[in-house]
């Protein structure tokens, strides 16, 4: 049987104990390649068919909360496909500065390794907290306590089956996230949305900083790179979209020159 890559890896939250803070990732094969492939939903063929099956001791993917998600599906990557990635782009605030007119980001073919991507960890592991209850003296208008939490991959999975309008859309994820609303009694997500939809702007401003606030911890979406033109501090975008699984010829080469002689090391089957 061909190698696989195994790596261990170790969640930023603590689930005590229900899952392992340490596990083992294997790369996935090119039968869950052509599933990926198969599916028009990244997030429900990673959470349902191909995680739990990279992952030894067997864990409850769905219990996850996010953050270790998006951590996860980086060393995934990573482990199945090397680190480098060309991200089609970048962005030098400097350089922006000086050609106000072009914008400021600029079309690049350079690569970057996914490692060096930003993550926000807490200096205390008490910061990592699950729930969040915004109280209403913060809200402009809103006469009521709002609690959000932490969402998990089971609540990511319920965002990508709510049918909601195009426009309701970007709203899910947050009230996927609100727990509780003072006075309000909500059955479903579809309630949340409208009702969040109502709110004034001033209110839900509030909601969307306290969230990100709280649970700013993770992975970011960046990448810090040397910007080509004037070599200062410049920065990617790293989408996490099929784009991701797909690196390019030379990034897998250069993935190649960094294995070099440790491609023998490689064990075979999972572990
Ligand atoms: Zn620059």
């Amino acid at each position: 049987m061909p190698g696989l890559m195994n790596e261990e890896h170790t969640f930023l939250y603590d689930y005590g104990g229900v899952i392992p803070q340490t596990v083992t990732i294997s790369s996935y094969t090119t039968a869950h390649e052509q599933l990926r492939l198969s599916s028009d939903n990244l997030t429900k063929v990673m959470i349902e068919s191909i995680l739990p099956e990279c992952i030894d001791p067997k864990i409850n993917i769905k219990e996850l909360y996010e953050p270790d998600y998006w951590l996860l599906l980086r060393h995934l990557r990573m482990v199945t496909w090397g680190p480098f990635h060309t991200p089609g782009h970048y962005i030098c605030l400097e350089c922006a500065k000086e050609n106000s007119d072009n914008g400021i980001v600029t079309k690049w073919d350079g690569m970057i390794n996914l490692a060096d991507m930003a993550i926000v960890r807490p200096d205390d592991a008490k910061e990592l907290v699950l729930t969040h209850t915004i109280n209403r003296d913060k809200f402009i208008f809103l006469d009521a306590d709002v609690t959000v939490h932490l969402n998990k991959c089971k609540d990511l999975l319920l965002i990508e089956r709510t049918r909601v309008s195009e426009e309701q859309k970007k709203l899910l994820p947050l009230a996927a996230s609100i727990s509780s609303v003072e006075g309000v009694d909500f059955v479903a997500v579809e309630e949340v949305v409208d009702w969040l939809s109502s709110l004034m702007p001033a209110d839900f401003d509030v909601i969307t900083e306290e969230y990100t606030q709280a649970f700013k911890f993770g992975l970011t979406n960046r990448c810090n790179v040397k910007c080509p033109k004037c070599g200062g501090a410049a920065f990617c975008y790293v989408q996490v979209n099929d784009n991701y699984f797909r690196p390019t010829r030379e990034n897998l080469t250069e993935w190649k020159k960094l294995l070099g002689n440790s491609k023998g090391k490689v064990r075979s089957g999972k572990q």
